[in-house]
């Protein structure tokens, strides 16, 4: 963790602005601003980065088929697609950086300005394999014999298209002097890649060797030029990958700087493994910079068992999702419903299911059914509890149990799924709970000792629900400010965000008195939604 003057500074990967924003993209966005707000309501200083990638010879043939310059093409792309995805799954990341800034473009130039004078880069000539969609060099075991329309061709693994042999001058980065540095170093620090299966998968490729790499192309010019030979342009990945270093002040704003690197996790789909933990780690070491302290690659949405993607025309916007489920359902289906750092299927049914028995169910009518009774048999002020009987205390020690397990969970290993199973499964208890006290059938009696019980099951259960409102605030942000609200609890305790999460398990901060209110249906069915 992060000491108290260092920010906790978690990365995306910056989008491919070509790209249409897909459920895969905004995965990991979604799964980086779950962790950060995590992190915030843990009190801590955080800074959650995304942005754009933007140069590269694919955008540029792109740019030209649409009859406009490539700034003009990316410009377009960040306004109407890349900035409103962030709205729509509801990203409150601090930052977003494109690679057409000059606060970026000159930190790079500076960046490899100084490899070069430090006899980091060499100039070359390469001839090899080439995969235009992947803007990457290919090694022989990174293609495989074409079918098809593309019979006798050699494809790319990951595009299944021809790669193009090109041969050109270019300038390389050392970065076979790294293999056995790199390998020291995932060896001392055990969490630098993670999960296991990606750990492994970067180290058996470390350990075949590493090639120099070459950075630069002449073929085009959408690129940063190289300072001491501007006919080059940098490769778009050598460009990118220095986005989470100029983006908080490297040589720019020193504090800055020093007050947020290195970066505590850096999430990365697994397909783009290789350059976050083989060329990212080597070219910060060349420069004498430290190192991230994590590497985490996630995992492919699949739908219908394919990875998604653009490209093979499975992509599903995430507005065709929260148009009809919202943005909080959104966040909750893909953080509960796979595990994050592997593969996971994406269904609609799924989702469905998940919204109706788990949101609307479990969690939408506990809330609605303690803020129904709260009213009818207390005119909406919440009653002080009389006692705190073996039922109870199961309740509050299932609870302190619930928030240890989902700060360790979500906060720390990133097991997104296994914190909201606990935080969820503390809910089903609580509707147990109440099925077991019968507060309707209890509240038929009038004598004191009956309405005192009564306001006891009814006080546990709210209060059990203001822990749960400061639980899912990093994941439902919407639904929990409502819940909030309806609980009356700013007015004595504050602001949600302003709530410690660690500390979500402190009995009894929900004042009596506090004024509860039936407010808005937290999850309305669907076919309530679809007409609303
Ligand atoms: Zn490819």
């Amino acid at each position: 963790m992060a000491s108290s003057d260092q920010s906790y500074y978690v990365t995306t990967p910056i989008y491919y602005v070509n790209d249409a924003p897909h459920i895969g993209s905004a995965y990991t966005t979604t799964a980086g601003d779950v962790l950060t707000r995590w992190h915030r309501q843990r009190g801590e200083s955080v800074w959650y980065l995304t942005g754009t990638d933007e140069h590269g010879e694919k955008l540029l043939r792109t740019a030209r088929a649409n009859g406009v310059s490539p700034q003009e093409w990316t410009d377009k792309l960040v306004r109407e697609a890349w900035l409103p995805v962030l709205e729509t799954i509801d990203a409150a990341n601090d930052d977003f950086i494109r690679t057409t800034e000059k606060r970026h473009t000159e930190r790079v130039q500076e960046f490899w300005q100084n490899l070069y004078d430090a006899g980091e880069v060499y100039k070359g000539s390469y001839e090899g394999l080439y995969c235009v969609a992947c803007e990457e060099h290919k090694l022989p075991g990174d293609v495989e014999d074409g079918t098809g329309e593309y019979a006798g061709q050699l494809v790319c693994k990951i595009h299944h298209r021809p790669v193009e042999t090109i041969r050109e001058e270019n300038y390389f980065f050392k970065l076979s002097q790294y293999t056995d540095k790199l390998l020291a170093y995932y060896e001392e620090h055990p969490g630098f890649v993670q999960p296991a299966t990606a750990r492994n998968e970067v180290v058996s490729f470390v350990k075949q060797g590493l090639q120099d790499l070459s950075i630069s192309r002449t073929s085009f010019d959408w690129g940063i030029p190289i300072p001491w030979d501007p006919k080059h342009v940098l490769y778009v990945w050598i460009d990118a990958l220095l986005n989470y270093v100029t983006a908080v002040g490297y040589g720019s704003d020193e504090e800055k700087f020093e007050r947020t690197w290195p970066a505590d996790v850096h999430l990365v789909g697994k397909d783009i493994l290789r350059f976050h933990a083989v060329i990212w780690p080597a070219m910060l070491m060349a420069a004498g910079l430290p190192l991230p302290r994590k590497v985490f690659g996630h995992g492919w949405l699949l739908v219908g068992g394919e990875k998604m993607s653009k490209t093979k025309l499975t992509g599903i916007a995430p507005a065709q999702i929260t148009d009809h489920f919202g943005s909080d359902a959104y966040r909750y289906y893909f953080m509960r419903a796979i595990p994050f750092g592997q593969d996971g299927s994406f269904s609609w049914e799924d989702l469905s299911a998940r919204y109706t028995s788990e949101l609307a169910n479990d969690y939408g009518n506990l809330a609605s059914r303690v803020a129904a009774m709260v009213n009818r048999y207390f005119d909406g002020v919440l009653p002080a509890a009389a006692d705190h009987g073996p039922a109870e205390q199961a309740i509050t020690g299932a609870l302190a149990g619930a928030v240890k397990t989902a700060d360790e969970r979500i906060g720390e290993a990133l097991d997104f799924q296994g914190g909201l199973n606990a935080i969820f499964d503390f809910i089903k208890l609580v509707n147990g709970y109440l099925t077991e006290q019968e507060p309707w059938k209890v509240a038929k009696d009038t004598s004191e000792a009956a309405q005192a019980r009564l306001a006891t099951i009814l006080y546990t259960a709210a209060e059990s629900l203001r822990a749960v409102a400061v639980l899912l605030n990093a994941v439902m942000p919407k639904s929990s400010a409502a819940l909030w609200d309806s609980l009356g609890a700013e007015a004595s305790l504050g602001e949600l965000a302003e709530q410690p999460v660690q500390d979500a398990g402190r009995w009894g901060q929900l004042p009596a008195g506090s004024v509860v209110t039936k407010g808005a249906v937290l999850f309305p069915r669907l076919e309530e939604r679809a007409e609303g």
